[in-house]
């Protein structure tokens, strides 16, 4: 039988790391996983409760909520990709926008919301044949998958990337605002103190700045194929 991989791929925001991973992944026929999209969830659940503000954020009311966010990924036939559901909603689309992406580095600085998404994706993992992306992936989840990425990208092309995602998705969006919200969000996850953002020892760097989707895609394909045959 074909040896089943651990793939994990780590990066900076909006580098394109979902695109990669989902394209992997149906290479492979593996699931795909976007453990940001996980982290964006909770991010939505405490906004709504409340427990998020401009001045604070109450830390008690969201641990003590956790094993109450139930996080699940559906196949959706129409578009043939995994959309992300909330306690049984579709969210999706509202996960997507600024007002999350403005509050999930906030969210996920938290080290029980951390403990309890990591024990999630592990679990995840333990079926093999998976390609997950975030930014702890190799170095916390699965620091022994068979295969690290960490990928990176100029500022102005990430701005570019996620602003043309958000139009497309039919989400208001302006791009000043969206490079703004990827600096921030960068200086956040390269600085906080449980699982910031860093490149594992044995993640292969994929800068995928002037490279399309197709141009990627070749790049890994050998380096999966000796992962895959041991040649
Ligand atoms: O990948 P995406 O940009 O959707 O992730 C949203 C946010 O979730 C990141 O900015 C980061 O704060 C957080 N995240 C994380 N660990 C991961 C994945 C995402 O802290 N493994």
């Amino acid at each position: 039988m074909e040896k089943k991989l651990i793939i994990a791929i780590d990066g900076y925001s909006s580098c394109g790391k979902s695109t990669f991973a989902r394209a992997i992944a149906k290479e492979l026929n593996y699931i795909f996983i976007d453990s940001g999209a996980m982290y964006r969830a909770v991010t939505l659940y405490c906004m709504r409760r409340g427990f998020v503000s401009e001045e604070s954020i109450d830390r008690n009311g969201i641990i003590s909520e956790l094993n109450n966010m139930n996080i699940e990924f559906v196949y959706n036939p129409d578009i043939a990709e995994y959309e992300t559901f909330l306690n049984s909603e579709n969210v999706e689309q509202e996960i997507r926008g600024i007002e999350v992406s403005s509050n999930v580095s906030s969210i996920s600085k938290i080290h029980e919301v951390r403990a309890r998404m990591v024990e999630l994706q592990r679990q995840i993992g333990v079926f093999k044949g998976i390609v997950m992306d975030g930014r702890d992936i190799g170095t916390v989840v699965f620091p022994d998958a068979d295969l690290k990425i960490f990928m990176t990208a100029s500022v102005e092309v990430r701005a570019k990337r996620r602003y043309d995602e958000m139009i497309s998705k039919g989400i208001k969006a302006n791009l000043e605002e969206v490079r703004k919200n990827i600096v921030v969000r960068d200086i956040t996850d390269e600085n906080r103190d449980i699982s910031p953002l860093r490149r594992a020892d044995d993640a292969i760097v994929l800068d995928n700045t002037r490279m399309t989707v197709a141009e990627q895609m070749a790049w890994v394909h050998d380096i999966i194929e000796k992962k895959i045959n041991g040649r």
